[in-house]
């Protein structure tokens, strides 16, 4: 009897136990969905507002129509940073400061020229502008034969006796099977970027580059190159040709491999200047000491306004911050919002934003960029470990109403790169990519290739994702950054 008292006795305490279990379990389930409810009603509020009350698109108007490209250290580029400081102290942050960094100047000059000359006399005028950070031409410009490539690598192959005194046209086009847009342009940026350092060791004279567009049309699109240490005689002037002007020369040259291409541009890179960083903050009501960082970079390339590259990206980071404080949310850890200076021709602005981070031993629990143009957000892609990223892939449900459903391991962005060794999580907003190339960098990207919708939601996308880390922090930190 006595054993089975106590069998009894064991059997009442398992029951009861297993039912506390339960009742535990199930307060748990009940408020891990009221916790869910909650972040789902503070989402719709955030859309709502950036719906029905947003700014980006007003900020946006004016940043492109009324100050335009913002190529760094340049008056429109100081504008910016009048502009966006004064906006953001207008709407009652804790702090808003510039952050000095040195960037290069790098200046256009005269619009540039180039014909094809099928023979003596007989000549196609064709578009042209100059890559950021080229040379000049000799005055009066330069007239050689041309070599056509697909690439540096076939460059490479070829017998250096017909490179000499040539110039080289790159045309390698973007790859149209990509559905991602931005791997088309990973894999063929490099011949803008180094062709004419490449080129330019083999005794070619110039370059001209096929436009990184998978549209054909009239526009060039301009972007970054590097000479490296190249020596400064070796370093020849290089173009960007509009993908009509590049269909043109490579058929003309099938044709006759003898033409010749002229081309004038006067650009040159002057003396470091000074510029700034924007930068402001809401500070944290729990964890003021660490921060989430939202921004993009406040400067562009001269041709067109800058409104897909980065206005875009710039004006809704701003919103993320106006959002909150709309909504009524009071963040528990720093929120912040950073314009970077000097993405498009250099990086100094991010570098000079991780460095000051370093030297103060801050901690980013989430660094999010918004570089890809102000199309429809499809999703983030983020930088982190996969334990984190398991964590951050439970949210997904609350953006799948908002057609927000890439999540995804990749890269970031450019200025939050340097960021790494001091972020838990980096992310980059992923909007619909299908159309980025046909502005990027060109002419075509002003304020009118921008879709207000597109451009709200998106805002609303990154706050949303900013209020979940700041509600739910990654419980993953790595080790040292508690
Ligand atoms: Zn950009």
């Amino acid at each position: 009897m006595k054993y089975t008292g106590m069998y009894c006795l064991r059997q009442w305490t398992l029951v009861f136990l297993g039912l506390l279990l339960c009742s535990r379990v199930g307060m748990a389930q009940q408020n891990a969905e009221t916790m869910a409810s909650a972040e789902a009603a503070m989402l719709e509020k955030i859309y709502n507002a950036s719906l029905t009350d947003g700014a980006a698109y007003e900020w946006l108007r004016y940043l492109s129509t009324r100050i335009g490209g913002r190529l760094s250290g340049s008056v429109q580029a100081e504008q910016a940073i009048t502009y966006t400081k004064k906006e953001l102290e207008a709407l009652g942050l804790d702090r808003v400061w510039l952050q000095p960094v040195m960037v290069p100047k790098w200046v256009r000059g005269k619009a540039e020229f180039a014909y094809i000359e099928s023979t003596p006399g007989n000549t196609n005028n064709v578009p042209i502008r100059a890559l950021g950070g080229s040379v000049a031409t000799p005055v009066g410009g330069l007239k050689a034969g041309v070599v056509e490539v697909s690439g540096i690598e076939d460059l490479k192959s070829r017998d250096p006796e017909d490179i000499i005194g040539k110039i080289v046209f790159f045309n390698r086009p973007m790859d149209p099977t990509r559905i991602n847009t931005f791997e088309a342009y990973s894999g063929c940026v490099d011949q803008r970027h180094s062709g004419a350092k490449e080129a330019g060791m083999l005794g070619a004279v110039g370059v001209i580059v096929r436009s990184m567009n998978l549209r054909l049309d009239d526009f060039p699109h301009t972007g970054s190159m590097s000479y490296g240490d190249l020596p400064v005689p070796q370093r020849i002037p290089a173009a960007a040709i509009s993908t009509n002007g590049a269909e043109l020369l490579s058929t003309t040259l099938k044709l006759n491999p003898d033409i010749k291409f002229y081309f004038a541009q006067s650009c040159r890179q002057l003396e470091d200047v000074e510029s700034f960083n924007v930068i402001g903050e809401i500070k944290g009501s729990e964890n003021p000491e660490k921060v989430i960082v939202v921004g993009g970079h406040l400067d562009s390339w001269d041709l067109g306004d800058g409104s897909h590259d980065d206005g875009a990206g710039c004006v809704q980071s701003m919103v993320v911050l106006r959002l909150l404080k709309k909504v009524g949310y009071t963040p528990k850890h720093t929120i912040r919002v950073v314009l970077f200076m000097n993405e498009e021709n250099g990086l100094r602005g991010g570098r000079k934003y991780a460095e000051e981070v370093a030297r103060k031993g801050e901690h980013h629990l989430l660094a999010l960029e918004s570089d890809a143009g102000g199309f429809s957000p499809r999703g983030f892609s983020f930088d982190c470990s996969p334990e984190l990223l398991n964590q951050v892939l439970a949210w997904k449900p609350l953006f799948e109403p908002y057609l927000v459903h890439q999540f995804y391991a990749g890269g970031s962005g450019a200025d939050i790169g340097p960021l790494k060794p001091n972020a838990t999580v980096l992310a980059g907003l992923r909007p619909d990519s299908q159309r980025y190339f046909d502005y990027h960098h060109s002419d075509a990207d002003t304020f009118e290739a921008v879709n207000r919708r597109e451009l709200e939601l998106g805002a609303a996308a990154m706050t949303s994702l900013v209020y979940l880390f700041d509600n739910n922090p990654p419980k993953a930190l790595p080790p040292g950054s508690e």
